[in-house]
């Protein structure tokens, strides 16, 4: 297996805004895609954000083992990926990144051989801000995910590298030159 990158962090953190600009300027990490049973948002495309899947076959797929790892999330929504996704961005000669909640990413750091983590953090009221501004869940899901963050900033040390977001274009740079180095140490680890 590949080694593989893993974000991790709260929701509104900035995971899904870093991920965009680290895939610009570092070509060989490929993000996986991720199932999930959660309504498609505005502007969402199936197989591109994710592969929107009923509860059923999200069930049916679990059975059958295709999950590499799967949680469900707020609301009783099912999210998890899909080993096919490592194989395929295997074939294509990259590097896997996952963005995952916490759990699932602590699972993949234990289960995974070579597995680095990355935690994006933020504080409690600027997530709050910024999930009122993202604006694409409820009220009520808004405050089930600030509740939850308070949980999983506690978490933050069990990873393997911290990244603060609060300053945005500070943080790519330093998401880059972090990955950057790993994937180049990965490079020049002895080959048998
Ligand atoms: P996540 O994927 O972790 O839930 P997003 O990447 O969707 O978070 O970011 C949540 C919102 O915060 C988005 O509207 C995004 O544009 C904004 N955002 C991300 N990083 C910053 C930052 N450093 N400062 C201010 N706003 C940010
Ligand atoms: P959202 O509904 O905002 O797209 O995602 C909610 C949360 O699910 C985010 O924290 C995101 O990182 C996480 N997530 C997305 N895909 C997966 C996955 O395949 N597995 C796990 N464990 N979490 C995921």
């Amino acid at each position: 297996m590949p080694a593989v990158l893993v974000v991790t962090g709260p929701s509104g953190a900035g995971k899904g805004t870093l991920i965009r600009e680290l895939v610009e300027r570092v070509p060989e990490i490929e993000v996986t895609v991720s199932a999930t049973t959660r309504e498609r948002r505005r502007g969402e495309e199936d197989g591109r954000e994710y592969r929107f899947l009923s509860a059923a076959e999200f069930h049916a797929r679990v059975e059958h083992g295709e999950f590499l790892e799967h949680v469900e999330f707020i609301s009783g929504q099912c999210y998890g990926t899909l080993r096919s996704e490592l194989a395929r961005i295997a074939e294509n000669g990259h590097t896997p990144l996952l963005e995952l909640e916490t759990e699932g990413a602590l699972r993949v750091k234990h289960e995974v051989p070579g597995a680095v983590t990355i935690f994006i953090s933020a504080r409690v009221d600027e997530l709050e801000r910024r999930l009122r501004e993202r604006a694409t869940e409820s009220s009520g899901e808004i405050h089930e995910r600030i509740e939850l963050a308070r949980k999983q900033l506690e978490q933050a040390r069990e990873f393997d590298h911290v990244i603060e977001n609060d300053d945005l274009e500070r943080a790519v740079t330093e998401l880059t030159t972090l990955v950057r180095g790993l994937l180049g140490a990965t490079a020049t680890m002895p080959r048998r």
